[in-house]
This record gives structure tokens, C-alpha cells and sequence, in this order.
């Protein structure tokens, strides 16, 4: 089995020549001091830590699982150790702020981060992502005093976080929540309910584990505007500041399931346990939502990660395997067959993982970088563009990644023909551990769903109108280079779809309510292949220009440019084919009675 390497150059080269982002954090207060070798540093500190303490943990987390005994949740050997290097490290609050004792990082270094700890052991990153998140929310919405309480404890990785939506009926739909919180003289609450599939609900890595609740109020009203957020701690502290007063809450079971085996999946119990509100009542649902968009990027990075670490083991195998000889002729006539590598369809599934992986992780940057200027920039009107990208961005990118990451896997688990089925080369635990990431957060159909429906046919904001402009910018500034031409012709025609079809769903719609719902998953992919021809323009642009400057790793650039041209001519192509969907409408999909099923 390889060894996961993070894949520190691409990720330099995205950084730095594509997304500029020495110029970029200079530019705004707060993230000045930021130079490159800051940020390689970092990079380079976060790569060790993955390679030489999480993915060592890996496979054996896979295999032995969590286990729960006498209510108390055990994670696999070696968890405890490498969570305390990791929070040593300051891995935890890397993001966090730092008035409460986080690093202050911005985003940007932050998916590049998550990236590699989700290729190294996502079971593993789960529980520092989820805390970073719960730290996230808190920090945004909740009081003077809580942030006191909990963000130094949870950014040092002292304390743990989790977010306790699901209930055992109400998954998507969470306006339909039993959970119920009751006021207490002393301005706490006591809250009651089970929640299920909690990620980290119980475990042994941290002190104390502090959990974001969902519930309501007994004079809520119905739906999703009747739910507030409570932070409740496991355990409360004493008067000394030690978490060790129980607080009722139990772990009643743990899951056992596909993937991540090494995460805890949690059955949790509130059994009138102590709680304290976030922000306003019956806002809870808007303020998780600051916790789920970063989670949602996170959960993306989770299948983009796992699909470059499959990627990884299958162009090394392809490259040794000896099976058949090239159609154009003996590679190796002193072997007894030629590597694999020599046949188009291996070589075919090997591009396709890489040329979404490569573009994914642009994207990502791009989609942080926007999440950075909406936080830092000092100008409202940039921060308020950043901010309507992000809203655009978010759900795509959370789908996209997790959908062509798992599907990167199994395409590199079939580079391996049946030594990618077994279990020694750690492809089939990439399978198994991507797979959630398309389920969790959010299901991909609910992303879709939210991208056509409440940001594009119901937007009042201009959101598609806004990602046009950046695109059209973009254009207009390089209508003259030659040698980027192909690139910028098709990002040209490929927003001109996107625009034509978003306007036919909108018609659509307002005689046929079930014309989103149809269109929504083809049209996310719609915008997903425009956002990756955006991102190989930039990418090509950038290594064309490392080319012309005569500096840095030639094979790399011509590597670039010649993956950017496999996505140009095999992969974008399919955005016709999603429009021809599209345009197939709803009736089709609604003509079958539900007993026909
Ligand atoms: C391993 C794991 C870890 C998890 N971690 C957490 C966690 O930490 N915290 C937490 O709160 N939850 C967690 N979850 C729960 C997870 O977020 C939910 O499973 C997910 O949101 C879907 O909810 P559901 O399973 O109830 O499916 P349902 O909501 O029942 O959906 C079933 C199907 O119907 C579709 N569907 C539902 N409503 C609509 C609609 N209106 N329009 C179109 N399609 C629809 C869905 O897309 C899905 O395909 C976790 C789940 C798992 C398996």
C-alpha cells in the first residue's frame, strides 16, 4: 500500500501563480502579515502532520472501529495520540479568532489544510472539523460570556464540538424537530430529546465535548422558524473550572457502518441536560447554517481528498502493472507485457480523477478566497460580492467535490482491476469512506435543490448575475492572448448555456413547481463544469506564464496545460448532454403512479 503524499506543489501552484495570494492577503486588514513563506511554512507543517501521524492511523482505524462500552465511546488505538499532537499543533483553532486563542489563518490556507488531513484519515479529521465549526458558530452568534467559556477551550482542542441536528424522524426536514428546551429561572435551559448520527457525539479524545443543539421552545411556532441553538456541555464545570459535574447527557448506541469506521456515529440523549442559548430564540436554524456552509466545504474537501490520495496509489500501480502490449506497439520488449499506463482507457479514468481533482482544489481556493475577502476586506461593497459567491458557491462545491470525489475513487480503484476490490492497497476504504460525504451535510439532492431553487429561480440578490460578472471580467481581460483562446472561448459558450438553461428552468417553473426539482441535480453539474472551465483557464493562464518566464518545474506545466486540454475536450462535452436533460422536463419523472414503483 502508498503512502499518502500531499500534494504540496500543486497546492504552491494554485496559491501563489493562480490565485496570487501573497497580493490578495496584503490587501485586506488583518491577513497583511501573511507572506509566502508564512504560508509555505504552514503548507509544509501540515503535510508532516498528515503524512507522518494521521495516515499512519488510517487503515488500522478502519479495521478496528469505534466501540462503545459501559455508555463510554472508545476510538481506535492511536487516536488519542495523534489528536494530541494534532491540537499540540494548534491545528484545531487554526482559523479560529484569535482574541479567543485561534491562529487567525484565513480560509484559503484552511482548505488546503482540511484537504490533506481528509486524504490522510477522514475518519480522523472529523472530529477537529466538526469543532472548528461549532467554534465557528459560536464565535459568530453567541454571547460575550460563552465565547469566554468555550472558544480558547475548543480552539486548543481541550474540549471537543459537535452540531446535533438529525433526530430520528426529521432528517432533511428539520422544521419537524421534537427536541424541546424548557426556560429555567437561573436564564439556562433544560433540554430534552434524542438525537441520532451524531458525528464525535462520544469519544475519548478530548476532556469535555460540547454540543451545538437544536430545539424548541415551547412557544416556537411550526417550522423551521421555531428553532433555536443551545450549546450543552457534556459535562458542567465546577466552581475551580473543571468539566466534571454529568450533565445528562448519555451516548445510547453507536453506529456501525460502510465507512469511516473510525468516527463515532452517535445515538445521543438529552435527558433534561443543562443548556444555554446561542443568540435570539428561534434563529437557531440561520445560525447553524454559518456552521453548516463551512462544514459543507469541509465535507467536499473530504471526497476531493480522498479521491487525490486513491489517485495517488493508482497512477504508481499503473505505471509498474505489466498486462498486454500498446496498440501502436511493444513499449518494453524485454518484459514479458508493457504497464498498464500504455492503454487510452486507463490512462482515460486515470485523467478524469486528476482533472477534477486539480480543478476541485482551484475551486476550492477560489471559493475560500471569497469567504476570506467577505470576512476581512475593508471595502462593504467587495465583501458584500464575496459574500453573494459564496452563497452560489458553497452548495455546488460541497456536491461537486463529494460526487466526482467518490467517483474518482471507484475509478481508481478500477485502474487496480481486482487488487483495487481487495483490501490491501487501501482503495476500497477510499470507496467506503467517500461515499458518506455525497449523504452527510446535506445530501447532494438538498444542495442541488438549494442552488436551483432558493439561489437561482427564487434569488432576489443577483447571485448568478454576480458569478457572470466575475466570469465576464475574467474574459474581457484576455480577449487578446492567442494562446488562451480555446480556454476563454469555452468558458464564453459554457456561461452562455449556463445562462439560457437558468432561464428556461425559470420559465418552466412558474407554470410547473416540479420543474426545479427535476432540473436540479443536472443543472448543479451544469454550473460545476462551467466553474471548472473557469478554473483550468486560470490554471493554464498561470502555467503559460511559468512557461514564458523560463522558472520552476517545465514538466509540471506542461503537465497542467496538457490535463487542462483532456478536460477541455473529454470532460466538459457532458455539459450538453446535461442541458439536453434538463429540457427533458418533469413529466417523465412524475408520470408513474406511486404504487408503480
Ligand atoms: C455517518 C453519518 C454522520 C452524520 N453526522 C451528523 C452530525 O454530526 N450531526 C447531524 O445532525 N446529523 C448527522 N448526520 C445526518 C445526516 O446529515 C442526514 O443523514 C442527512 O442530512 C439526510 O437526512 P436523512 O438521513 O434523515 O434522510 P431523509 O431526509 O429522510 O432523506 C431521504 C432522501 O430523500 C431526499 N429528500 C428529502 N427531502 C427532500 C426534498 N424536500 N426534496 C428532494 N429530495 C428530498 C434526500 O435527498 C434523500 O435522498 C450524519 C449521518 C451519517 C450517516
Amino acid at each position: 500500500m502508498s503512502a499518502y503524499r500531499a500534494p504540496l506543489q500543486d497546492m504552491q501552484f494554485i496559491l501563489h501563480e493562480v490565485q496570487g495570494a501573497e497580493s490578495l492577503f496584503a490587501s485586506m486588514p488583518g491577513t497583511e502579515e501573511l507572506g509566502r513563506d508564512l504560508m509555505d511554512a504552514v503548507l509544509e507543517s501540515a503535510a508532516k502532520i498528515s503524512e507522518e501521524v494521521l495516515a499512519p492511523v488510517n487503515r488500522s482505524g478502519d479495521e478496528e472501529g469505534c466501540r462503545l462500552e459501559d455508555g463510554k465511546v472508545y476510538t481506535p488505538k492511536g487516536f488519542k495520540e495523534a489528536y494530541k499532537e494534532f491540537a499540540q499543533g494548534g491545528w484545531v483553532g487554526l482559523s479560529g479568532d484569535v482574541d479567543f486563542g485561534g491562529q487567525g489563518m484565513p480560509k484559503v490556507l484552511a482548505v488546503l489544510f482540511e484537504e490533506m488531513v481528509m486524504a490522510a484519515n477522514s475518519s480522523f479529521a472529523l472530529y477537529p472539523i466538526l469543532s472548528a465549526g461549532a467554534s465557528l458558530a459560536l464565535a459568530r452568534h453567541a454571547s460575550e460570556e460563552l465565547k469566554q467559556e468555550y472558544l480558547p477551550k475548543l480552539y486548543s482542542g481541550q474540549w471537543s464540538g459537535t452540531m446535533c441536528l438529525t433526530e430520528p424522524h426529521a432528517g432533511t426536514d428539520l422544521g419537524i424537530i421534537k427536541t424541546r428546551a424548557l426556560a429555567q429561572e437561573d436564564g439556562s435551559y433544560k433540554i430534552t430529546g434524542t438525537k441520532i448520527f451524531i458525528t464525535g457525539g462520544d469519544h475519548d479524545l478530548s476532556e469535555n465535548i460540547i454540543h451545538l443543539v437544536l430545539a424548541k421552545l415551547p412557544d416556537a411556532p411550526d417550522g423551521a422558524k421555531g428553532i433555536s441553538l443551545f450549546v450543552v456541555p457534556r459535562q458542567l464545570c465546577d466552581e475551580g473550572g473543571q468539566a466534571v459535574i454529568d450533565n445528562q447527557v448519555s451516548c445510547g448506541a453507536i453506529e456501525h457502518k460502510m465507512g469511516i469506521k473510525g468516527s463515532s456515529t452517535c445515538v445521543m440523549n438529552f435527558d433534561g441536560a443543562q443548556g444555554f442559548i446561542v443568540g435570539e430564540p428561534n434563529k437557531g436554524l440561520q445560525y447553524m447554517f454559518t456552521m453548516m456552509n463551512y462544514e459543507r466545504l469541509s465535507i467536499g474537501l473530504q471526497g476531493l481528498g480522498l479521491a487525490n490520495n486513491s489517485y495517488q496509489v493508482a497512477s504508481a500501480y499503473a505505471r509498474e502493472r505489466v498486462q498486454g502490449r500498446a496498440a501502436t506497439g511493444m513499449h518494453n520488449p524485454d518484459a514479458v507485457a508493457d504497464p498498464i499506463i500504455v492503454h487510452p482507457d486507463v490512462r482515460r479514468m486515470l485523467l478524469s480523477v486528476r482533472a477534477d481533482v486539480e480543478a476541485g482544489r482551484a475551486l476550492a481556493v477560489y471559493a475560500a478566497s471569497q469567504l476570506d475577502l467577505a470576512h476581512f476586506h475593508a471595502d462593504e461593497v467587495v465583501r458584500s460580492r464575496a459574500a453573494k459567491l459564496v452563497a452560489f458557491l458553497t452548495p455546488v462545491a460541497k456536491a461537486s467535490f463529494s460526487d466526482k470525489g467518490f467517483e474518482g475513487c471507484v475509478l481508481a480503484q478500477q485502474v487496480l482491476g481486482g487488487h483495487g476490490y481487495v483490501r490491501e492497497w487501501g482503495l476500497e476504504q477510499n470507496v467506503r469512506d467517500a461515499r458518506i460525504a455525497q449523504i452527510y451535510e446535506g445530501t447532494n439532492g438538498i444542495q442541488a435543490l438549494d442552488l436551483a431553487g432558493r439561489k437561482m429561480v427564487k434569488d432576489r440578490e443577483g447571485l448568478l448575475a454576480c458569478l457572470a460578472m466575475e466570469i465576464d471580467e475574467y474574459v474581457d481581460a484576455r480577449k487578446d492572448d492567442a494562446a488562451l483562446s480555446a480556454y476563454i472561448e469555452a468558458l464564453q459558450a459554457a456561461l452562455s448555456s449556463l445562462q439560457d438553461i437558468s432561464v428556461w428552468i425559470k420559465t418552466a417553473a412558474e407554470h410547473k413547481p416540479d420543474e426545479v426539482g427535476a432540473a436540479s441535480v443536472p443543472y448543479l453539474r451544469v454550473v460545476s463544469l462551467v466553474l471548472y472551465t473557469f478554473m483550468w483557464a486560470r490554471m493554464v493562464e498561470a502555467a503559460q506564464r511559468g512557461i514564458a518566464l523560463g522558472e520552476g518545474d517545465m514538466q509540471f506545466y506542461d503537465a497542467k496545460i496538457k490535463t487542462a486540454q483532456f478536460f477541455l475536450r473529454k470532460k466538459l462535452p457532458e455539459l450538453q448532454s446535461l442541458v439536453a436533460e434538463i429540457k427533458g422536463g418533469s413529466e417523465v419523472l412524475m408520470a408513474l403512479d406511486a404504487e408503480q414503483f
